[in-house]
């Protein structure tokens, strides 16, 4: 295992730098696409839209509270009521004629001295603390300020509606009644709808106690205190300290923007979500990791093959004589002491065979590096062809080789001196002239005792003898 992640190392470390980065990159470039998205959110597209439906509501909110505010004032009205409520005609023209210039609803005046309850088409009826529809009334007189927004049943018209509801004083300042007009709830839930739809957000109007009085879609709080992620920060919303809030909704991450609109009491919340924007930013995010988990890997794949050729490669390096091709020292070294210590547990016979090519430097004088070379390459592929399966050969160096032969010393001797023979009828070529050249051999049996290296002293001595001898031969050794 160890050594399997030892090996695995440079690839692992290039996985792990590669993950990192392109995590790093992909995340930085997802949370800067959000940022943006968030940004163009908050900064440009909700209060916008928030700015849009102000100006809508302006004139279907805060029209009929002028229009109410001026009927409270209205001279006609007050004196009317002073001069003791005489012609109904007058007052019910007055209400047609408000009804009917600004097309509103409905409007009402209800008398504080008569209790009638007067609408454009005459008198709907006499109030009554007693009456639990009337209670609006009651209230209106007792509460301090001047005007209330109350969103009741509309008897007049049998439908729920927004009534702006005024007090009504003379000059004197003599309480009088009641007056306003009232609009229709389903045109406004209507109107927050369609903004909402167009604007693809959600509109809705909450009251100074934080209780949603209209909104264009089915909420399912009736506060803005039970609304999750929204009810901490409600106080400092209808304190009007907040205009914009970022909070976690059951729908996700929401964003609102809150207006006050003084003349109606009412806030103004428009909300929005990240949407699509964000899916698509976080459908890239996918594809990114996608792609880089798809690079690491083709990454991996070709260090690893990488990796591996070059590694062969090393080992054919480390193992093999580059001129030649044959077997190295180091790897013959190796080789042969396992050949050895089988030999003598087995006690079957090893002979090893030096071979050096005769007169060679005078080859390399005559004929040039590159020749010599050549006649090496090819000198060694002869003996390799001569040598069996079981034998080993390596080039000890330069133009030496070393035989270890499977085999008693008299067999070795037939090898080696057929190895000769065949090396001295061989004709190398250069340029045009065929060359001819010999080899000497010294032999060392394996005895107990032995080493490579005693051996390799042994058949050093024998070769000696036979180039002493005149060359061209093979020497028994000790
Ligand atoms: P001897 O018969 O006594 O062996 O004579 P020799 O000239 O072969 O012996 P010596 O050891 O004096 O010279 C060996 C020569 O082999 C010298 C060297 O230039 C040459 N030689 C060694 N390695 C290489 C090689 O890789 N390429 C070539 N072209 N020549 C080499
Ligand atoms: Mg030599
Ligand atoms: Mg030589």
């Amino acid at each position: 295992m160890d050594t399997l992640l030892q090996r695995r190392r440079l690839t692992l470390i290039l996985c792990i730098l590669l993950s990192l980065s392109f995590a790093a990159v992909s995340l930085i470039s997802y949370k800067a696409s959000r940022r943006t998205i968030e940004v163009a959110l908050v900064e440009k597209e909700l209060p916008l839209t928030s700015n849009a439906i102000y100006a809508e509501l302006q004139k279907d909110l805060i029209r009929p509270y002028f229009i109410s505010s001026m009927m409270a004032t209205n001279t006609f009205l007050q004196d009317w009521v002073s001069s003791g409520e005489k012609d109904h005609r007058l007052i019910n023209r007055y209400l047609q004629e408000t009804k009917g210039k600004y097309q509103v609803f409905t409007s009402f005046f209800v008398s504080e001295s008569s209790r009638n309850y007067y609408y454009p088409d005459g008198i709907l009826k006499r109030v009554s603390p007693d009456v639990p529809v009337d209670k609006w009334y009651f209230r209106v007189r007792q509460m301090p300020e001047s005007y209330e927004i109350n969103i009741d049943y509309d008897m007049a018209n049998q439908a729920m509606a927004i009534f702006m509801n005024f007090k009504v004083h003379d000059r004197q300042g003599k309480y009088l009644g009641a007056t306003g007009v009232g609009l229709s709830m389903d045109r406004l839930h209507r109107l927050l709808g369609e903004y909402g739809q167009r604007y693809q957000k959600n509109i809705y109007l909450v009251d100074s106690l934080g209780e949603i009085r209209l909104s264009g879609h089915a909420m399912p709080h009736r506060r803005i205190q039970e609304v999750p992620g929204l009810a901490d920060a409600a106080g400092a919303i209808l304190q009007n300290k907040v205009e914009n809030l970022q909070y976690r909704s059951a729908q996700g991450q929401t964003f609102l923007n809150v207006r006050y609109m003084p003349e109606v009491r009412l806030f103004l919340f428009v909300e929005g979500r990240e949407g699509d924007a964000v899916t698509k930013v976080k459908q890239a995010l996918y594809l990114n990791i996608a792609i880089c988990i798809f690079i690491v890997l083709l990454t991996i794949l070709i260090t690893d093959l990488t990796v591996r050729r070059f590694r062969k490669r090393l080992e054919v390096m480390a193992t093999v004589d580059h001129l030649t091709g044959l077997m190295n020292r180091q790897a013959f070294e190796l080789i042969s002491d396992k050949m050895l210590a089988e030999s003598r547990r087995d006690g079957r016979p090893v002979t090893l065979v030096m071979a050096d090519l005769d007169y060679f430097k005078a080859i390399n004088d005559r004929f040039g590096h590159l020749t010599g070379d050549r006649i090496l390459r090819e000198a060694g592929a002869l003996l390799q062809a001569s040598v069996r399966d079981s034998d080993v050969l390596c080039r000890w160096g330069g133009e030496e080789f070393l035989l270890l032969l499977k085999c008693d010393a008299i067999e070795a001797e037939r090898l080696a001196d057929a190895m000769r023979c065949r090396l001295l009828t061989h004709e190398f070529a250069h340029e045009g002239r065929l060359l001819r050249i010999t080899m000497s051999m010294g032999m060392a049996a394996l005895q107990p005792g032995d080493t490579l290296q005693t051996m390799v002293d042994r058949a050093d001595r024998a070769l000696f003898i036979a180039k002493d001898s005149g060359r061209n031969r093979v020497q028994a050794g000790g």
